[in-house]
């Protein structure tokens, strides 16, 4: 299973690694930005699946960012929890006007900041299939590893069943190879990074038309698209 990945935009060190290590101790996978510029070079790297976002930033304030990431169609569905030390509650409507799901007041628990999250993820996606993706006319069933494509079912080995199964749950972004080896293959050590190249081309022949959803990204890696069909 893959750990949600939670970007933290929090511009104090101490608070922000605080959070990370929670964060990680819990099980989720963090990655601090300490400004809006770093926010946004981090989700251009890689969709985080929940933002926690600091009210008061230098540069953007918490409010700019959050709805300028409403305001785009790739960031619009991940959760934004704002994070504030400010009690006032004009400033609390502010921030969920802005498009945040909820707020949370400095200082809190971590008991507090993953319940939230959990209830933040379950009210943006109430019916959280995790066992089931589909992305375009491609469905994957982690339960019964089947794939099928506008009603067939197609057959894949079992790499290519979990490759298939990380790209359409992380589309539209680039993968690297070593990105790809650390997440589909885990630990082994000894695999080379030509290996990543085999198996997607497997999965391309395998998924026949769907194949073309796989791209190369010349020099980056491979980005799945549900755009590239059309
Ligand atoms: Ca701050």
């Amino acid at each position: 299973m893959t750990s949600l990945r939670v970007l933290v935009v929090e511009d104090e060190p101490s608070i922000a690694e605080l959070i990370a290590v929670n964060l990680r101790h819990n099980g989720f996978s963090p990655t601090i930005a300490f400004d809006g510029m770093a926010a946004q070079r981090e989700i251009d790297t890689a969709l985080p699946d929940v933002i926690l976002l600091d009210w008061m930033l230098p540069g953007q304030s918490g409010t700019a960012l959050a709805r300028k990431w409403r305001a785009n169609a790739l960031t619009q569905a991940i959760p934004i929890l704002m994070l504030t030390a400010r009690s006032d509650e004009s400033d609390m409507v502010q921030g969920l006007d802005a498009g945040a799901d909820d707020y949370i007041l400095k200082p809190f628990s971590t008991q507090e900041l993953m319940a939230r999250i959990r209830a933040v993820m379950r009210r943006r996606f109430p019916e959280a299939p995790s066992d089931s993706v589909k992305v375009g006319e491609l469905t994957l069933d982690a339960s019964t590893h089947r794939v099928s494509f506008q009603g067939t079912e197609l057959r894949l080995g079992p790499t290519e069943f979990k490759l298939l199964q990380h790209f359409m749950r992380n589309p539209e972004r680039v993968h690297s190879r070593a990105s790809l080896l650390d997440k589909v293959w885990g630990e082994q050590v000894y695999i080379e990074e030509r290996t990543v190249d085999v198996h997607v081309k497997r999965l391309r022949e395998s998924l026949g038309a769907a194949g073309a959803m796989v791209e190369t990204v010349r020099g980056a890696g491979y980005r799945f698209s549900a755009a590239a069909l059309a």
